[in-house]
């Protein structure tokens, strides 16, 4: 058995379709058994590749015979000759053939010579689909560059079409895009109000942060380098969480990071935030200085442990006598569940 999928180009809504001129792809199951069952990945993979290629190299057919006359007279534009424009997109790259055209000698004067015009080029500026960079983008957060870029030429026909620079470039871009965003804001950030006019914001319940460092496993590569991350996770009343990382040593302001986060999460310049974290020095680092975050407590977790550690030092203290250390140990017992 042979299943032919053929394109088949069809201009208006109305227009009769006619017979194609040739198949896209052949499908063949040469026995009768069900071991073969449907499309194989591979099959997929090329029949989305051809028809990406018949699609775009119609569409950009289509679109070079509108451009060659002359937008301001109408006069047909003369052909210099035709280059090869390669567009990456999620169904594999493409290679298409971009005329070059001289410019009409209406728009010439006496001292400008006829320009070389590229219609394709000056309308496609960017030779790669959002939706590649999207895949690119949202794979390689979650999985090492290397596995992002095996597991979408696994999936897709992208062969040759992306390569683990390509990824690695496209996130570094993003980052920057980012971090100049962030930066942006912080520059418009609003002037903080006076601790009286401060209201308790209603929309953010709590905001956790804390701290984690990465040591770099890459031998080739400064091995012995750690890399301070600070990640924080803001809870709303209305929605779901949302987080904010950086690197510690990479911003200029770990305050106006904080605050940049929150003010674009909708809280107001007055009102205040309470953020929770596990060690008093976490604070010191990622929250001193904020105008938003005013309200800090400890975690219960870590409250506990130094609980701990006070029962600990009077169990060891040579200077209480029994009777004594057995009250202080009630008290302290008692202060830790007042929290
Ligand atoms: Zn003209």
């Amino acid at each position: 058995m042979r299943l032919i999928i053929e394109a088949r180009l069809v201009d208006g809504e109305t227009d009769p379709v006619e017979e194609g001129d040739g198949a896209l792809a052949v499908v063949e199951r040469t026995d009768l058994s069900l071991a073969e069952l449907g499309l194989t990945l591979a099959e997929g993979r090329s029949l989305l590749a051809k028809v990406q290629t018949e699609l775009i190299s119609q569409q950009v057919q289509r679109w070079l015979a509108g451009q060659t006359h002359c937008e301001s007279c109408g006069a047909a534009l003369r052909h210099k000759d035709s280059r090869s424009t390669v567009l990456r997109t999620v169904y594999g790259k493409v290679t298409v053939k971009s005329p070059r055209l001289w410019s009409c000698a209406c728009q010439g004067t006496a001292r400008t010579e006829q320009r070389v015009v590229h219609p394709l080029s000056k309308a496609l500026t960017r030779r790669v689909t959002p939706e590649l960079e999207y895949l690119q983008a949202k794979w390689a957060v979650h999985l090492p560059y290397r596995q992002a870029t095996n597991m979408l030429k696994e999936v897709l026909p992208q062969d040759k079409g992306i390569s683990f620079s390509s990824i690695r470039h496209r996130i570094l871009d993003l980052g920057k895009q980012l971090d100049a965003d962030i930066e942006r804001d912080i520059a418009q950030l609003p002037q903080s109000v006076a601790d009286e006019q401060v209201r308790e914001c209603s929309h953010v319940a709590a905001v956790s942060v804390d701290s984690a460092w990465l040591r770099n496993c890459d031998p080739g590569r400064d091995p012995g380098r750690h890399v301070n991350i600070v990640a924080g996770r803001a809870t709303f009343t209305d929605g779901p969480p949302k987080l904010y990382a950086y690197v510690h040593k990479e911003v200029t302001s770990a305050a106006a990071r904080l605050d940049q986060f929150l003010s674009r999460n909708g809280v107001a310049r007055d009102e205040r935030v309470t953020v929770i974290s596990d060690d008093a020095g976490e604070f010191g680092k990622t929250v001193e200085g904020s105008q938003l975050a005013r309200g800090r407590i400890l975690d219960w977790f870590h409250i506990a442990m130094k609980f701990q550690a006070a029962e600990r030092s009077v169990f060891g203290s040579k200077m209480i006598d029994s009777m004594e250390r057995e009250s202080v140990e009630t008290e302290i017992i008692h202060a830790k569940w007042l929290e």
